[in-house]
Parts: structure tokens; sequence; C-alpha cells
């Protein structure tokens, strides 16, 4: 490979670009996981997670990918043959139903367009037909990282208190954690599971599982085969700020220096962040006469925009154009929308200018490639970008 000057634009939804002081965090020697300093560590990272996932209550850190704190969800709170509620949302959530049923659950998957979220009345509906409550838990993802389409969360569990219903609710937030708010406490969530290579701006290798009481009983009754991802020997080493096996000490090292961040900023700020972004986003995207894949404007993601491919054109050629000529990663179709949409991530570590590259470089690659373009998309979004900081506090204040 070639030397390519200037940063490389990596604009997928996850993973995100790592922050230089996460990256110089990281670049320290490996330490004891047994040693008096690693409780201290430990225990500021599993107390620092638990204002940005909103909860009073315990967060496991695992040395995994998200997909793995996907499977300590559901086997640390379920039984062989228990059922499960999930809707289509798109890629993700395809993706765990699947796992869940390998798992031996059996899942309702009720069938989705790919462009819109759960709908909180269709699970209320399925709840109270439930009355025999053999639906044990139902399942969503926050936001669905393959269409840019977000759940309503805080209306689903309204949702599942009308219907009066048992079922434990457990919310995939990958790509929404520290980018979107999310309230684990408020919305009563029973397993909000989380990773570490996006919204917290750290390499993949870590993820995370934010527990409720209600799920923490559900465990200690919970039949399907657990070992590593099991939650008791976590949470009793957990106490003194160690783990039961070796954790990923670099990164936890990250993680600490992500949490500062975020503190420092502000979560609220990060958030409004994220909205400011993904407007200017969606301003561009009209201002080039392309379609949203997203189809309510409730749900629209502030993490990412999947943008739709006019007829004709297909959306890995104009990915190619880009990497090629401007060294830049937009992300690809997933499953059922393969090479019909890109996806353009504004998550992580992200400023106005980043995003006034990104969206050149698309703009650019969308000529390039000979996809029809209506207007400027860029000029809409620096219009809004300026408009959004007049009077606004400036970035030294
Ligand atoms: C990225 C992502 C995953 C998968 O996480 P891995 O770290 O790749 O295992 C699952 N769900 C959502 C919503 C995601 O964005």
């Amino acid at each position: 490979m070639t030397y390519r000057s200037g940063r490389h634009f990596l604009q997928i939804p996850g993973p995100t670009n790592v922050p230089d002081r996460v990256l110089r965090a990281i670049d320290a020697p490996t330490m004891d996981h047994r040693g008096p300093e690693f409780g201290v560590l430990g225990k500021y990272v599993l107390e620092g997670l638990k204002p940005i996932f909103k909860t009073k209550n315990p967060v496991i850190i695992f040395p995994a990918s998200g997909t793995g704190a996907w499977e300590a969800a559901l086997v640390n709170t379920l039984s062989p043959g228990d059922k499960v509620l999930m809707v289509e949302t798109g890629q993700f959530a395809t993706l765990w139903q699947e796992m869940a049923d390998r798992l031996g659950l059996t899942v309702e998957f009720v069938a989705g367009d790919w462009r819109s979220g759960v709908d909180p009345k269709l699970i209320e509906a399925k709840l109270k037909e439930d009355k025999g409550h053999t639906i044990k838990a139902v399942c969503a993802v926050h936001n669905e990282t393959s269409t840019g389409v977000t759940s309503r969360i805080g209306l689903i569990r309204k949702a599942i208190d009308a219907a009066g219903h048992p079922a434990l609710y457990l919310v995939d937030t990958i790509s929404s954690l520290a980018s979107i708010d999310y309230r684990h406490d408020e919305w009563g969530v029973d397993v909000t599971v989380s990773g570490s290579q996006k919204g917290l701006m750290l390499p993949p290798g870590l993820s995370f599982n934010a527990i409720s009481d209600k799920a923490i009983a559900a465990s200690k009754k919970a039949g399907l085969t657990k070992s590593y991802w099991d939650w008791a020997p976590m949470l009793a080493a957990n106490e003194k700020g160690y783990f039961p096996y070796t954790p990923a000490t670099n990164l936890l090292y990250g993680l600490k220096e992500a949490i500062d961040m975020l503190m420092e900023e502000g979560l609220d700020n990060v958030f409004a962040r994220h909205d400011r972004h993904a407007e200017a986003t969606r301003r561009a995207v009209r201002g080039w006469g392309l379609e949203i894949l997203a189809k309510n404007p409730e749900e629209y993601s502030s993490a990412l925009t999947a943008v739709l491919m006019p007829e004709g054109h297909n959306a890995d050629a104009l990915r190619k154009v880009i990497l090629d000529k401007f060294d830049m990663s937009l992300g690809a179709g997933l499953g059922k929308v393969a090479g019909k949409v890109f996806r353009i991530g504004h998550l992580g570590d992200f400023n106005d200018l980043t995003l006034a590259g990104t969206l050149s470089g698309v703009e650019m690659g969308l000529k390039l490639a000979g996809v029809p373009i209506k207007a400027s998309g860029v000029a809409e979004a620096l219009a809004y970008l300026g408009e959004a900081n007049t009077g606004a506090k400036s970035a030294a204040a």
C-alpha cells in the first residue's frame, strides 16, 4: 500500500474515528490486571459508564464485540424455548433474531419495511394478545445502523406498561449510546447492549450490558447455557473493580479517557452536536435531490444517514469512487438494501468541518460517478451549519 497524505475519513457508522486523546491513552504499558492499580481503573470505568447509560445499576464490560453483548443479554435472562418478540427494522434486528433462534429461543419476528422503527402500537397489541404471558422478552434496536432509523424506546416502554405485560425489555444501543439520548433507568430497560467502537469513540473490542434489578433476578433462574457470558462472576469481581478473566486492559485506558471527554463536553452538548450534523446531512441529501431511507422524521437517526441511490445507479460503485479519489470510507448497504443505499456516518468524534469535508467528498463522488444531482447539497448543509452557529456559544467560549 502506498502512503496517502492527510487523515483517512472513516465515515462508516462504526467503527468511528478514534480521537488522538484516546489513542494516546491506549498507548501505555499493559498493567497487572490483578494488581492494586487495576482496581482503581476498573472502579473508575465501571462507575463512569453509569451516567452514560443513565443508570444507577451495574454496567458489565465484556472484552468482545457488540455481538458478544447481544448473546450475553439473551443467555443471562432467558431459558430454552422462551418466546421473544422482535421486529425486522433492518440488518441488525435480523442478526440478533437469528442469534436468538440459534440459541434455542422461539422468536416471533414481525416483518418490517427497513425504513421504519418499531411501532409501539404493534408491541402493545402483540402483548395484549398474549394473555398467558408466554412472551418473555421484547427486543429492540434503538438505532438501526443499517437504515439510519431509530426506534422510540421510551414509547415502547409505555406500550409494554399499557399492556400490563411482564416481559423483559432488551435494547441494542450499540450505535446510539453517547450519540443519541438514551435512558436505561427512566425507560425501564432490563438489559441495554452496547459497544465501544461507535459513539464511545474507542476501537472495537469492548461491549456492554447495563442491567436492571429485574434482569439480575431473571439471571438467577435463566436456563440457557452460559459460561463466558455469565454475569454472576463478573458482578462479584466488579465489586472491587476487577474481572473474573483478563480484561482488555489497554482498551480500558481508552475507555477512561472517552468517559472523561464525554463528561467534559457534556452529554446534552454531545447529543445536540449529533442532531445538528444529522440535520445538516439531511439538508445536503435533499439538496442533491436524493431520498433519505428513513421514512418518518420522528425516527431519523442522529448517528448516520442512509441515502437511497436513484434507479440504475449502484451505491457500491459510488463508494468505490469516493474511496479511490478522496480516501473516504462510507457505509455499504447491508442485507436487503445492499447496493441500493450508502450510509454516511456522522457519529463519534466529529465537528462541523469534519462534516463539511465528508459531505464535500460525497458530492464530488456523486458527480464523478455520474449520479445526477439537483444542486449542491453541501451549500445547503453549510448554510444550515452557519446558521446553527449564529448566537450559539463559540467553541472557544
Ligand atoms: C455495529 C452494530 C452491531 C454489531 O456489533 P459488532 O461489534 O460488530 O459485533 C450490532 N447492532 C448494532 C445496532 C450495531 O450498530
